[in-house]
């Protein structure tokens, strides 16, 4: 690839190239009446997704016993944060117009992170469809048979596999494996030791790469494809997990209406959210641009060394150029989003609804990391922090975008699993930094 050519081409690239934080507003994004239309997924596709979890709520309600307060629905809570908006507009200077909320899927049950939706239902979808060509299951069945000893003597002459930096391994994993399946799970080197444990602890069988995401997911991938009984979840490529991820639109416009927070021309929405291969932020965009259309605005962020999405967005390769292509080490301690080229075909299908994307450094998440724990008592994962940095960057162009009736949300996508000490540590190092 000529580089030089490309920098000349799309100078953002020189900026990415030297590790910089950038802030890319696309360009050729489209009104969302000429966006849709040209969509390969619809809102009846999202709308499916939603039926199909509704009819496991009654699974998890008898597997998981901690979902019974929610009945069965893993939804995450959407919390309302004005000391972080103040800490926020003090420590940078600037005025965020609106109100600032986090919508906290590190703390969703079970798995403790955004891929408790993507990748839950995925392993859902595999054992549904396994069940009905089984004729064992009709689809108006109480769904609370999927724990039966009938169902899981099935489940074991089949297994799931997954390639991931850690937290699609565990809801995967733990799912999967609760489930009957054998489960294996395919981690880069990047993956946290205490993920690996807590894996190997429900039975899940743990492949170890020295290499990077990409590398993971593609032995998995060759592994799998020898093998009719294995299902393998594809993070660069499954619309299944994507439509997953997309069902959280329909959620959150519920909350919206619970808390009185209107969304239209005049009140419009920003989200913000972290961004690794693209199936979780994609998923949740594409869910939000179908319930809120062009009153949502959604921004991808990601670190200075792994902005993957960003590149390939701004030159149009999407997956045809990686952070490496370009010098980048593709080395962050945000692991959730330690990835070096972006899904081909997340890119594609959200490239005429994105907003825009942005960058920012290791050290900048840490530092958001310790505020929000001092400021709201919220713990969340260096990877969650990334969204943060939004707002901020939405106040300083505040020329682009009319941002004084705003709901700014930050998609915390996980944490709450993270081991005390760990958190600590992280904790620790954000406070030195402050
Ligand atoms: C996976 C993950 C993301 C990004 O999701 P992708 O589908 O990889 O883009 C963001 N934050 C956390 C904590 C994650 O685990």
């Amino acid at each position: 690839m000529d580089i030089s050519r490309l920098e000349q081409d799309v100078p953002i690239v020189k900026q990415i190239k030297n590790g910089e934080e950038v802030f890319w507003l696309n360009d050729s994004k489209k009104p969302f009446a000429e966006a849709i239309a040209d969509s390969p997924l619809t809102m009846e596709d999202v709308l499916d997704a939603a039926a199909r979890l509704d009819r496991f709520a009654s699974y998890f309600k008898t597997a998981f016993p901690e979902t019974m307060k929610t009945d069965g629905i893993i939804e995450s809570p959407l919390m309302e944060i004005a000391r972080m908006k103040e800490y926020l507009q003090q420590a940078y200077t600037c005025e965020i117009g609106g109100k600032l909320y986090a919508k906290l899927d590190s703390h969703l049950a079970i798995s403790g992170s955004i891929k408790a939706r993507g990748g839950f239902y995925e392993v859902l979808s595999t054992a549904e469809k396994i069940a009905l060509d089984h004729g064992i299951l009709k689809e108006d069945d109480d769904y609370a048979i999927f724990a039966s000893e009938a169902f899981r003597q099935l489940f074991s002459k089949y297994s799931i596999a997954v390639g991931s930096t850690g937290n699609l391994g565990l809801s995967i994993g733990i799912l999967s494996a609760k489930l009957g399946f054998r489960a294996s799970v395919h981690m880069s080197a990047d993956a946290r030791q205490w993920k690996k444990d807590m894996l190997r602890a429900n039975g899940v069988e743990v492949v170890e790469y020295e290499s990077d995401y990409s590398i993971a997911v593609a032995n998995g991938r060759a592994l799998a494809a020898s093998d009719p009984y294995c299902h393998f979840v594809d993070d660069e490529n499954s619309k299944t997990l994507f439509l997953g991820y997309a069902v959280a639109a329909l959620r959150l416009k519920k909350q919206f209406e619970a808390q009185k927070i209107t969304v239209d021309a005049d009140h419009p929405l920003f989200v913000y959210l972290p961004c690794g291969v693209g199936g979780g932020p994609g998923g949740v965009a594409f869910g939000l641009k179908l319930v809120f259309g062009d009153n949502v605005h959604c921004f991808f962020a990601e670190p200075t060394d792994s902005a993957c999405m960003l590149l390939g967005m701004a030159t149009g390769l999407h997956n045809k150029i990686s952070v490496q292509d370009i010098g980048l080490s593709n080395r962050t301690v945000a692991d959730g989003l330690a990835v070096g080229r972006a899904s081909g075909f997340v890119g594609r299908v959200m490239m005429p609804h994105i907003s825009g994307c942005f960058s920012l450094t290791d050290q900048r998440m840490f530092k958001l990391l310790a505020a929000l724990a001092d400021t709201q008592s919220i713990y969340l994962e260096p990877s969650a922090l990334a969204g943060m940095y939004g707002p901020v960057l939405l106040a300083q162009h505040a020329d682009s975008f009319t941002i004084q009736n705003a709901t700014h949300l930050v998609w915390a996508t996980g944490g709450s699993m993270v081991p005390e000490a760990e958190m600590q540590k992280y904790y620790q190092t954000g406070k030195s930094l402050l």
